[in-house]
């Protein structure tokens, strides 16, 4: 059973209000990490489910929530990128083609079968997309078809952290459903729940994305690299540009960029307004800092850091990528 967050009481509720009168489809929008996938699980497997309790949840001991709970509902499907799939199945082997982050044409053309036979249990066919963004033009393009054309009792929940990405045409198709992000102090109260160390600290460093910050905080991830930068760029007049560049080069540059973005973010932020949101314990710091450079100096930077963000999957060569950034940023301070 997927967990229904603290923070997601009254998005449920707003869901049950629709079970009597279910569009075609939802759109479940919010910021990533904030579990707006499980959310979407959960009321598929409660509409599916053939006692659901009285607050709407799936009662998990029916034939439909047994299946369900298998991953083997013959009226569900979930539809997302091979790259998460390989991810959670643990199949990312070293040296194998890299699984794709799209959703290809296929898997969307490959629900057309499924669209048109009535359900096995009588009720109704559910598809989950997540992301719904990571389609490509032609996915989103027969998606579309589908959605001209509804079956009777066919639900689709689209899943996304970034509906602006979406073609206006879906979206004009979909009831949107925006999925809040928790307080800070309730995404962290429940971090601390989670047994994580500092929930305050891994809470910011995800931009406030609760399961975001579980993930990292129990896989680690970028914990070392993120204290080797953080430890050189707070002090950018003693810094070795090149060979910092050196010993981050293994890191994914894409992680290396996010942790500068919000680095800057707060130095901007210290200047114009003397606030920070990442980087609450070294605030002190960041003002100081922040004093020695110009707004626009700052802003110019953001603006390569963003570019440069969107070349970050492959960069040709990681090392001389990571240099040319951090020497920038070197340069924004006086010598
Ligand atoms: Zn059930």
């Amino acid at each position: 059973m997927k967990t229904l967050y603290p923070w997601q009481t009254e998005s449920w509720r707003a869901l049950q209000g629709l079970r009597s009168r279910l569009p075609h489809a939802l759109l479940l929008k919010g910021a990533q990490g904030i579990g707006k996938l499980d959310l979407a699980l959960n009321f598929a497997q409660s509409l599916l489910c053939e006692k659901p309790n009285a607050d709407g949840l799936a009662c998990q001991k029916c034939n439909s929530c047994h299946w369900f709970g298998q991953n083997s509902h013959p009226d569900f499907r979930l539809i997302q990128p091979d790259a998460l799939t390989a991810v959670e199945d643990g199949e990312e082997k070293p040296g194998s083609k890299k699984p794709s982050r799209e959703i290809s044409v296929d898997q969307i053309r490959d629900l057309s079968n499924f669209a048109n036979i009535s359900a096995h249990c009588g009720g109704y066919r559910i598809v989950v997309i997540h992301p719904t963004e990571a389609m490509n033009t032609n996915a989103a393009n027969s998606l579309l078809k589908t959605l001209e054309e509804p079956s009777a009792n066919l639900l689709f929940l689209l899943v996304t952290h970034k509906p602006q990405q979406l073609l206006p045409t879906i979206l004009s198709r979909c009831l949107s459903v925006a999925v809040p992000t928790p307080t800070r102090e309730n995404g962290a109260a429940w971090l601390a729940q989670q047994g994580v160390k500092h929930p305050e600290q891994a809470l910011a460093q995800t931009g406030f994305a609760p399961l975001q910050a579980l993930n990292w905080a129990e896989s680690g991830e970028g914990a070392e690299e993120r204290s080797i930068l953080l430890a050189a760029i707070r002090q950018p007049a003693k810094m070795d540009a090149l060979s910092l560049a050196d010993s981050l080069q293994r890191s994914a540059p894409g992680y290396v960029i996010h942790c500068l973005q919000q680095w800057c973010h707060d130095l901007t932020s210290a200047k114009l307004t003397g606030k920070v949101r990442y980087f609450p314990e070294q605030t002190e710091e960041i003002i100081k800092l922040a004093s020695g450079v110009t707004a626009v100096a700052l802003m110019r930077f953001q603006k390569e850091l963003f570019e440069a963000r969107r070349a970050a999957f492959h960069p040709l060569n990681p090392k001389l990528f990571l240099e040319s950034l951090l020497l920038s940023y070197r340069h924004l301070f006086p010598a």
